[in-house]
C-alpha cells in the first residue's frame, strides 16, 4: 500500500492538471496517510477508529475516515 501511495503522490506531482494547490492538498492527504503507515494507524477511522473497509480504501487509499464519518464532499475526486 505504501509503494501505491507513493506512485499516488509522484503522479499527481507530476501532472498538477488540476492547479498546483489541488495537487498539493491531494499531496498532503497521501503524506497524512504515509504518516499513518508509519504509526501503524492506516486504515482505521481518524474519527472514530473503526477499520475503513478494505474496498474503500482500494478506491481511494488517502481515506481517513470510515464511510459513517466521511463528510460527503470528501473524496469525491477519486471516485471518479
Ligand atoms: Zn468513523
Amino acid at each position: 500500500m505504501r509503494l501505491v501511495l507513493q506512485q499516488m503522490e509522484w503522479e499527481i506531482l507530476r501532472r498538477r492538471d488540476s492547479g498546483p494547490e489541488a495537487a498539493e492538498a491531494e499531496a498532503r492527504k497521501i503524506q497524512r496517510a504515509l504518516a499513518r503507515i508509519d504509526h501503524g494507524t492506516y486504515g482505521l477511522c481518524s474519527t472514530c477508529h473503526s477499520p475503513i473497509p478494505l474496498g474503500r480504501l482500494k478506491d481511494s487509499p488517502t481515506l481517513a475516515e470510515c464511510p459513517g464519518c466521511q463528510s460527503p464532499a470528501v473524496d469525491a475526486v477519486a471516485a471518479g
